[in-house]
């Protein structure tokens, strides 16, 4: 060929390149229950076959349900030294992830190159991994360190990663499975890493960019990053959705879709307000408080990346792709009701502390934050009575229970000495939080959700309004969770220019079971 035809034919692929990178980035993760069953990556695969027509598409992919609850319990009963336990695990772990391979490639075993062949050549890495450290654990009868725990927590995304590319290629769109690890960068907080940004960009620039350029679609394995030495980490439970508006953000993606079980982000739990209704747009900050206290459909920093890069993100049914969804994005539009959402944290902690009327207590509580800082522990909320000399710290359970060594540890003379009195411990309570931008500066929203409350018959533990005024959050039994929730979304969301109805997916335990 002549000098002229190759530059033909390189100006050819520029002109291609540039078609291809003059498309829409969009970042797509699908969570477990997206990818529960083969139909379901299926549906997943024609969601991304259809979207890569017209615009460039990065999948990011959870675990199959189930999946990492089941590792999880795989590495505790190898701690523990419960080999049957463990053995049992392992087994389900493989028949879960053989099944879904034989029923989504044909089998023609032996045949080189097949779909079948290379995710069964991949899978079985993967299980040897877990099965070989799960042993190692169990002969050991040792703990098992974070980096460790870290090395296996991710393993259920990277099998759904490579079987969805495959997927994908198999409705005729080119895909490429990417580990995670040579994608987010994070620091060493193993179990609930932060992303290091630019290292991440860096990371999208060299990886994700080429593969987009081919005109493939990548497909990340979610939850895990790694470190700067190469260490794998994990970014918290539930952190698929961290790490797409991560990647979102780190590779100048347009937008980023959120693909779940449900019509989006919704006034109530559906399982615990079936009437709950799919909001259209929330701000940023709203889905940060929704999230910190307890809508689990969207991981609580997950928000993060995608604000400071004022990158839109969409929460999208897979079950029903054609709903609109809900918008989370810097400014959302104005809301007839005050209200948008009410939350719940089910299973909460509270620590009541109290100091001698000689002491002043505020030098006192403040050792204790700095420790929960430096430990990383947050509160869901804290009251403090200065003429009582004392302060209630509402945590997560699992919190209080940290909370509470750090309070024996740090005030072992104190406590000896009478200077802080034995802590009191509430246990089985739950937060509920209303939260809306429009309650700012609205006179009167405290006067409703008590009504609510009382309508019950409950009586409130612990209340607190933070001083941006998006939420109100307080305490009651666990028990009566459930019941608060309805009363108060009936209060306010039952009335509100609510558009779309929520869209309560089959499988989804109803109001009963989440009590
Ligand atoms: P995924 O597997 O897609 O990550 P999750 O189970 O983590 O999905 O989150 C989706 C679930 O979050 C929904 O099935 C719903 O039960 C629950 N949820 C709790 N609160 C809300 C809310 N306010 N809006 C929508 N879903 C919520
Ligand atoms: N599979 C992980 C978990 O269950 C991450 C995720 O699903 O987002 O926590
Ligand atoms: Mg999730």
């Amino acid at each position: 060929m002549g000098v002229e035809g190759s530059k033909e034919i390189n100006d050819l692929q520029h002109r291609q390149e540039n078609q291809i990178m003059s498309k829409r980035l969009i970042v797509m993760k699908f969570g477990g229950t997206s990818v529960g069953s083969a139909e379901r990556f299926r549906q997943c695969a024609e969601i991304v076959a259809g979207a890569a027509r017209h615009d460039r598409i990065v999948v990011v992919v959870s675990a199959v349900a189930g999946v990492t609850d089941l590792i999880f319990r795989t590495i505790d009963a190898a701690r523990r030294g419960d080999s049957v336990a463990t053995e049992a695990n392992l087994k389900q772990f493989e028949f879960i992830h053989q099944q879904l391979l034989a029923e989504l490639f044909d089998r023609k075993p032996g045949l080189p190159g097949s779909a079948y062949k290379a995710v069964q050549d991949f899978i079985a890495d993967v299980f040897e991994q877990l099965r070989s450290s799960s042993r190692a654990l169990l002969a050991l009868h040792s703990d098992v360190s974070a980096q460790t725990h870290d090395l296996l927590a991710g393993l259920g995304e990277r099998i759904s990663a490579c079987m969805l590319a495959h997927c994908i290629q198999r409705m005729g769109t080119t895909s490429e499975f990417v580990r995670a690890e040579s994608m987010i960068v994070t620091d060493n907080n193993f179990g609930n890493a932060a992303p290091e940004m630019e290292a991440t960009a860096a990371a999208c620039k060299s990886i994700l960019l080429p593969i987009l350029e081919r005109g493939a679609v990548p497909v990340v394995a979610g939850y895990s990053g790694a470190t700067r030495d190469g260490q794998t980490t994990t970014l918290g439970r539930g952190g698929s959705d961290y790490s797409a508006t991560i990647i979102g953000a780190a590779s100048g993606a347009d937008e980023v879709w959120i693909w779940t079980d449900v019509n989006g982000v919704l006034s109530a739990d559906p399982r615990i307000c079936p009437d709950a209704t799919t909001l259209k747009e929330i701000s940023f900050a709203e889905a940060i408080e929704l999230a910190y206290y307890g809508a689990k459909v969207i991981h609580p920093k997950a928000a993060y990346p995608a604000m400071d890069a004022g990158v839109p993100v969409w929460i999208k049914n897979s079950f029903s792709p054609e709903a609109v969804g809900t918008k989370i994005t810097q400014a959302a539009a104005p809301f007839a009701s005050p209200v948008k959402a009410v939350t719940c944290v089910n299973h909460a902690t509270l620590l009541t502390l109290v100091t001698g009327r000689e002491v002043h207590s505020a030098e006192l509580f403040g050792r204790l934050f700095l420790r929960m800082g430096q430990e990383r522990i947050d509160t869901l909320f804290a009251t403090q009575s200065s003429p009582e000399h004392a302060l209630g710290l509402v945590l997560r359970r699992e919190d209080g229970i940290r909370v509470l060594k750090l309070i024996q540890n740090i005030f072992r003379i104190e406590l000896a000495q009478g200077v802080l009195n034995p802590v009191n411990v509430q246990d089985d309570i739950a937060v509920i939080t209303v939260l809306g931008e429009s309650m700012r500066g609205t006179p009167g929203i405290i006067g409703r959700v008590f009504s609510g409350v009382a309508r019950e018959n409950v009586s409130v533990i612990a209340v607190a309004q933070g001083a941006s005024e998006l939420s109100i959050c307080f305490a009651v039994p666990s028990i009566h969770c459930a019941d608060i929730v309805r009363s108060v979304h009936n209060e306010f969301c039952s009335q509100a220019d609510f558009a779309v109805a929520a869209c309560v997916q089959p499988g989804v335990p109803m109001a009963s079971e989440v009590r």
